[in-house]
């Protein structure tokens, strides 16, 4: 029996840029990227990035802004399909990490569906970078044992189950929070969150324009506001988010009256 052979499929690479410093891309990336045909990619995406792209792939962006959606979510996952089914491996580029917030989990499972095979290349996720850059320890034996990322702007925002994830000993980062800012911050006072808590606002996180605005937890949405920050940015809230310098204090107090005991 003679079968002619159906053309082989291409593999669709869901690869994390990082937070928009170039040095942050891992190799993984970085080789993928110069030896792409396809390159399929996020507005968050930053343009030195795309500058690393072989200059011979073809580049499609995919910009989803908040109230500006250039292509669904279902077009994007039926692009990457029918483009691997047509045999063109797929480089799919996401800033930060591909598996937190944006949305990689559906599309690999659209590639999963169709039979293409999916590889996953981990970035790091903007929480991560933004916090190295501004000098923010997400965790730290004196101040937090505990850290979560949830997303500000989601299904059902004012439903959502905080409780817990702020407060003593724990830090909160908060994923595209700016619009929903002042919700957000009534939203912990409600669960029982101080109102001084310490805010850390980390605007363009790793890139030239790189901005860390603080204030107490009260006051994130007039911050938000008089300094007109722009989205890419994200909300750290506990005791990490202290000034480095009132953060040492801090920790030298706690060790004076520990050694004073
Ligand atoms: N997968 C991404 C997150 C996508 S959701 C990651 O792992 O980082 C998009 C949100 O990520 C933005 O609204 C913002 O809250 C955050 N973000 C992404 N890049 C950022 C940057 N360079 N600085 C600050 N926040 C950033």
């Amino acid at each position: 029996m003679t079968m002619t052979p159906a053309t082989p499929k291409g593999r669709v690479h869901l690869v994390g840029a990082g937070p928009g410093d170039p040095d942050l891309l891992t190799l993984r990336a970085a080789r993928l990227l110069e030896g792409a045909s396809l390159v399929v990619h996020d507005g968050l995406v930053d343009t030195a990035i795309l500058a690393m792209v072989n200059p011979a792939a073809e580049r499609i962006s995919v910009a989803k802004a908040r109230s500006r959606h250039t292509m669904q979510q279902e077009d994007i996952n039926a692009l990457l399909v029918r483009e691997a089914l047509a045999g063109r491996d797929v480089v799919r580029l996401k800033g930060g990490d591909p598996f937190v917030f944006g949305r990689g989990g559906e599309e690999a499972e659209a590639c999963r569906a169709a039979g293409i095979e999916v590889e996953v290349v981990p970035g790091i996720s903007s929480a991560l970078g933004a916090s190295a850059a501004a000098q923010i320890p997400l965790t730290h034996r004196d101040h937090a044992s505990i850290v979560s990322f949830v997303a500000g702007q989601c299904k059902g925002l004012t439903e959502q189950d905080w409780s817990g994830l702020a407060g003593k000993g724990r830090t909160l980062v908060i994923f595209m929070g700016l619009a929903t800012a002042a919700q957000i911050s009534e939203k912990l006072m409600a669960d029982g969150l101080a109102p001084d808590v310490p805010v850390a606002v980390i605007e363009n996180a790793t890139r030239a324009q790189m901005r860390v605005l603080r204030s107490p937890l009260a006051g994130l949405e007039a911050l938000v506001s008089s300094h007109r920050v722009k989205s890419p940015a994200l909300i750290v809230i506990g005791d990490v988010a202290r000034a480095r310098g009132d953060l040492a204090d801090h920790t030298i107090r706690a060790l004076a009256l520990e050694a004073g005991k």
